[in-house]
């Protein structure tokens, strides 16, 4: 059941959490930090499937120098809620990125195995610059001494849908953003 206060699944009740007119605001401020940095450069923007692409999609609609983008996919959680702790490659990218400014583009880092995983495969390509986003971030969570750049919003060491995040593959259609509730 989807209501605007709570989504029910299964026995477990998720209520809202960041707004959508929060996160586009956040959005925005972002994707304007990323012109300035990045004026007179053509970074390629690349998207972690499938959670970032909601994010990336608004990210480089505030962002007004030209930009590039590419995607690939990795699989560490299944569908479950805690990381199984190994990170599969499951589609590469297309872009050749070496001496390339790229831009990593993550919904969220939790433990950030998933992004200390992309920082040595993509260290080996050897582009002109690599910087992180995450639309979340969850600090304490953290195992990992990794500086992501661009951060949205930083998270308690709780569960989240919505915004691209799923549950099961599920509800990544909604426009802001719930958490578990206890
Ligand atoms: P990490 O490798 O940093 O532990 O986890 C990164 C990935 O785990 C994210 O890209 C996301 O797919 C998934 N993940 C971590 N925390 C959450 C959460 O609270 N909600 C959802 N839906 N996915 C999460």
């Amino acid at each position: 059941m989807i209501t605007e206060n709570e989504i029910i699944i299964g026995d477990e009740k998720f209520i809202p959490f960041i707004t959508e007119e929060q996160i586009q605001k956040r959005v925005k401020e972002l994707g304007e930090q990323i012109s300035n940095d990045y004026k007179g450069k053509l970074p390629i923007f690349i998207g972690v499937l499938n959670g970032s692409f909601i994010f990336l999609a608004d990210l480089i609609k505030n962002v007004n120098i030209h930009c590039e983008i590419d995607f690939f996919k990795l699989s560490s959680y299944g569908d479950s809620k805690i990381s199984s702790g190994n990170v599969r490659m499951l589609k590469e990218l297309n872009a050749d990125i070496s001496e390339r400014h790229i831009i990593i583009v993550e919904d969220i880092v939790d433990t950030g195995l998933s992004l200390n995983y992309i920082n040595q495969l993509l260290g080996k390509f050897k582009p002109a610059s690599i910087k992180y986003a995450s639309l979340l971030v969850k600090p304490e969570s953290l195992k990992f001494d990794l500086k992501i750049d661009y951060i949205g919003f930083e998270i308690l060491n709780k569960f989240v849908i919505g915004y691209g995040l799923d549950y099961a593959q599920k509800y990544r259609n909604l426009r802001s953003i719930y958490v578990l509730s206890q």
